[in-house]
């Protein structure tokens, strides 16, 4: 109820008209038919569409369960393997955090449901809000962006209209290190500033002298720093509050990306160190399931002074900057996840996984890096919450591919870590605190076995053509078919003894790399089928 005169309801696209008439009619409001609109009619389709085989052969229950099973039986996903990917922090997103988002309570709300027809989320949104300020030591957290780098845009847009308030027209350079992840350069380019590139050091760390060197030069034009903490390089900045007072100094603002919180949460507050705003991925850190484009959730969180700044509700944009999503909470439902993350986990237990995932991560670093040399570590010795590994470094002058280790992981029953970024060449591991010992195990003895896979070609024993890295990963149809390979069936399936009981294969071997993305063959029928003569072709058709 709006006033005495009117109401207000929220529906979506599967209440008909119907319903609604009757909703007006038993309160006693008389409904106007409005007339049939013809014009809308003629965009009614008529035409048959998925037409394709797939979308008519599964009527039973039995055969729709089983087809989606097959599907699954395909992939390679966290129900088999950990997905050791570096800075995307792929944990555990329990059944008991997820089970909320199906409530209709959370699902089944219109972003723009009135405030007090919808008490329950935004309890829960709010409370939210509250947990993160206090996580991040900022003073102020907006839920709107729907991804990390929609929050990178929301923070830097802040920072912008920060300058602007202050008549700093003319602060437009954003200062990026070359380590950052793609997405701070696209960010700082859409909200309208200039990238200038700061160089790291041999070990991985901004390179102080440069940064001060291209705040000199920048002056009273310097925007922002976009850094990560702790760095894609898998490292604690250890110059990080000297950092923020050399773009201070400069009246700069500090935008220090918080995708990497899992190596701070509990330990150090990205507020308090000197930064003045930050997104945070909640699809990472706290455990709203990524992969494949899913939904996300990019909270920026700034200090006091920016919280003018921040989005706007999409329904009254006038003030701060404007809304960056068309609803004012984003992915509201999803938020119900970190909700329940944060709450399970309490201060204490937030604080041990941060523990365990740096744990977990210096583990591997350790087992590995006689294979494999560990390509950045802080002042001593030690990593954040990822490792790279150089594995460019090893295969040098073999003519192996740093592919062929990613695919022969499958033979293995793993899922690859990040490849070739940061650094290229280099495999990424982020174990997380949600692995076991004994899967952080088997990846490292997968690691070290593909190793000695390696020496066998870098000893001369086998080419690399020949190599079952080059071949891998093996399905069951290359097992079952000629076999003239010069190592054994049982090496590609079996290089270790617990893969005799494995149930994953591989149903495709190799695709050649990235050839299929940039040369698109359509599968559908020809373009002729879909061609429209010229009569019929109506204006804006
Ligand atoms: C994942 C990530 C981002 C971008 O987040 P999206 O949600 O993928 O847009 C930005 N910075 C770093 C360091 C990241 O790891």
């Amino acid at each position: 109820m709006i006033s005495d005169t009117s109401f207000s309801l929220s529906v979506d696209e599967t209440t008909t008209e119907e319903i609604v008439c009757d909703l007006l009619k038993s309160l006693n409001v008389s409904v106007v038919q409005a007339a049939k609109d013809s014009s809308a009619e003629s965009l009614f389709r008529t035409d048959s569409y998925m037409k394709q085989a797939v979308f008519h052969r599964y009527h039973t229950e039995h055969e729709m369960l089983r087809y989606l099973r097959g599907l699954a039986d395909k992939d390679l996903a966290l129900d088999r393997t950990m997905i050791p990917l570096g800075s995307c922090t792929m944990k555990l997103n329990s059944t008991t955090e997820m089970e909320p988002v199906t409530w209709p309570e959370f699902s089944s709300l219109h972003p723009y449901v009135p405030a007090d027809e919808s008490l329950g989320i935004r309890t829960v949104l709010a409370e939210l809000e509250a947990m993160l300020v206090e996580i991040t030591g900022y003073d102020a957290v907006s839920l709107q962006p729907n991804a990390g780098s929609q929050g990178e845009f929301a923070g830097l847009m802040a920072i912008r209209a920060y300058h602007r308030s202050r008549g700093d027209l003319q602060r437009t350079i954003c200062l990026i290190p070359s380590s950052a992840h793609g997405t701070n350069a696209a960010s700082a380019v859409m909200a309208g500033m200039s990238v200038v590139v700061v160089a790291c050091d041999e070990n991985g760390n901004v390179d102080v002298a440069d940064l001060t060197n291209k705040a000199d030069l920048a002056g009273d034009k310097l925007a922002a720093i976009m850094v990560t903490y702790p760095s894609t390089h898998g490292v604690f900045e250890e110059a990080i509050s000297d950092i923020c007072d050399i773009i201070h100094q400069h009246g700069g603002q500090v935008y220090v990306d918080g995708a990497n919180l899992n190596a701070l949460v509990g330990t150090a507050q990205p507020g308090k160190f000197g930064a003045d705003v930050s997104h945070l991925n909640l699809h990472k850190t706290f455990c709203i399931p990524h992969g494949g484009g899913g939904p996300g959730v990019g909270p920026v969180a700034v200090r006091s002074h920016l919280i003018p700044f921040l989005p706007s509700d999409p329904l009254s944009p006038s003030s701060g900057i404007g809304p960056v999503s068309a609803a004012n909470f984003g992915s509201a439902s999803i938020c119900a996840i970190p909700w329940v993350y944060i709450s399970m986990m309490s201060a204490d237990g937030l604080l041990q996984a941060t523990a365990d995932a740096i744990l977990s991560a210096n583990y591997v670093a350790r087992r590995l890096n006689s294979s494999y040399p560990v390509l950045y570590t802080g002042a001593n010795g030690t990593i954040a919450h990822e490792c790279i590994l150089n594995v460019g470094e090893v295969i040098k002058g073999s003519g192996l591919l740093i592919d062929d280790i990613a695919k022969r992981l499958m033979d293995y029953g793993l899922h690859a870590p990040t490849m070739s970024f940061p650094v290229a060449n280099t495999l990424m591991v982020e174990p997380t605190e949600s692995e076991s010992l004994a899967e952080v195990d088997r990846f490292c003895d997968a690691m070290i076995s593909i190793r000695h896979e390696i020496d066998m070609v870098l000893s001369g024993a086998i080419t690399a053509e020949e190599s079952v890295l080059h071949h891998a990963p093996h399905t069951v149809e290359d097992i079952a078919g000629d076999w003239k390979r010069s190592y054994s069936r049982a090496s590609a399936l079996y290089p270790l003894a617990h893969l005799r009981s494995r149930s994953y294969y591989p149903s495709v071997s190799r695709i050649d790399a990235a050839y299929g993305d940039r040369n698109l063959v359509c599968t559908c029928a020809p373009i002729e089928q879909y061609a429209i003569s010229l009569e019929n072709a109506t204006v804006g058709s």
